[in-house]
């Protein structure tokens, strides 16, 4: 069966997170977008935790269900520590396949920062020693490094991080299986770092709000969810069940280009470098991005792939392409009635974004946001891309006044019975 699996996102007990991030909302949303296993996020937080071990079931697999819906032990902790005369600041997720072996990671991890404070705790442990440590735990255990390119809090970020791997894992190097490429980053982009050829790219949503769930993914080939074989996968690249991975488009990322959002600077690495990475503006240093970061630490040329690489599919939300198509804003009456309505009746958000062909898709829907996932799957939009925290803004349906269209394109569409939704 195809599984999709979504690792890294947040529950309620992290700063900045949505009070709806709880077990029956995940589950609930999980169900809407097709996915199969979800992270529980936020392991490490002591209530978090106590509600997960009331409401979860475990599977054979080292899985939890509930509600029809996989769960797998996971966190995000953030490594702060100096090293080689400057402070790191390292995200990194840590996948645990029991209950047990949590309880056990958490007795470590309490040594070195409040796991109270917030579902991602900040820990005053170097990544080399986390990865040891958790490793001494469970050899089944996993660690990851989290969107390794954001300026901030990553591993190759521009501020805090490392140029290199074994810089910040040393000799527990071995154990890294996999990198996560964060929105901002495509495995293209990834592809041009020969020291990127060890380990295999995966993608999650960083979910903060359960609509984002699933907004990037990793989609394998598996009899049954399983933690093991998913583990198994990654350590042996086995290229075979590891089908695909769902992806933002890279632009639309908030880090992608570098610049000032303060003062509305968007510069490409090019224009960075030739301001002498000084924003026009107000002369301070840029917030340097992904795709900078990507040139400066590239051994290869733009374009190239690695042999076994695992392929990829750039996704736009649903919601988003239903909202341009519509001209209206994500979130609001109409869009999400329409989002929740097709995803009822086409299975799941997935199934309409990957599978359902476009002759089934407008019978449906209407015209232009079936023309919309169209031409989502052709990757033809326009992006302009996001920089220093700002979210690039997507284009679909090219300069058509989208008010007048949505109008147009309503019309052409009977209004659809009444469907249950979720
Ligand atoms: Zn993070
Ligand atoms: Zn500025």
């Amino acid at each position: 069966m195809r599984i999709i699996a979504d690792l890294h996102l947040h529950s309620k007990y992290s700063r900045a997170t949505s009070r709806e991030m709880d077990v029956e909302n995940m589950a609930r949303w999980c169900k809407i977008k097709g996915i199969t296993i979800v992270g529980t996020g936020d392991f490490t937080h002591p209530v978090w935790f106590r509600e997960l071990k009331a409401k979860l079931k475990p599977t054979q697999g080292g899985l939890y269900t509930y509600g029809g819906v996989h769960f797998m032990l996971t966190v995000e902790v953030s490594n702060i520590y100096p090293q080689g005369g400057r402070l790191r600041k390292i995200h990194n997720i840590l996948l645990a396949p029991t209950l047990e072996v949590v309880e056990r990671i958490n007795a470590v991890l309490t040594r070195f920062g409040s796991l109270m404070a917030d579902g991602r705790p900040t820990l005053t442990l170097p990544s080399d020693k986390l990865v040891e440590y958790v490793m001494e735990i469970s050899p089944d255990c996993m660690i990851v490094p989290a969107h390794a390119w954001t300026p901030w809090f990553s591993v190759f970020g521009s501020n805090s991080g490392f140029d290199a791997l074994t810089e910040c894992f040393g000799g527990q190097l071995k154990h890294i299986a996999a990198v996560e490429t964060g929105l901002s980053s495509d495995p293209p982009m990834n592809w041009r770092l020969s020291q990127l050829d060890r380990v295999m790219l995966v993608s999650n949503s960083d979910a903060h709000s359960p609509a984002k769930l699933g907004r990037e993914a990793n989609v394998f080939e598996m009899s049954e969810p399983d933690y093991y074989e998913m583990m198994r996968v990654l350590r042996e690249k086995d290229t075979s069940k590891f089908l695909y991975t769902a992806e933002f488009f890279p632009e639309e990322g908030k880090y992608h280009y570098d610049g000032h959002r303060n003062c509305n600077t968007r510069l490409t690495p090019r224009e960075t470098k030739a301001a002498g990475n000084r924003c026009p503006v107000c002369r301070r240093p840029v917030t340097v991005g992904v795709m900078h970061r990507v040139e400066d630490l590239a051994d290869r040329e733009e374009g190239y792939v690695p042999v076994g690489a695992v392929p990829y599919r750039n996704l736009i939300p649903l919601e988003e392409i239903i909202a341009e198509a519509k001209g209206a804003q994500v979130g609001t009456g109409a869009v999400r009635e329409e989002y929740l309505r097709l995803c009822a009746r086409l299975g799941s958000e997935f199934a309409v974004l990957l599978d359902v062909p476009p002759d089934e898709l407008v019978k449906h829907t209407t015209p232009r946001i079936a023309e919309g996932i169209r031409r989502v799957r052709e990757g033809q939009v326009q992006i302009k891309p996001g920089y220093d925290g700002v979210y690039g803004e997507i284009h679909i349906y090219g300069d058509e006044p989208a008010r007048e269209a949505a109008a147009e394109d309503e019309k052409k569409i009977e209004q659809p019975a009444q469907t249950t939704l979720f």
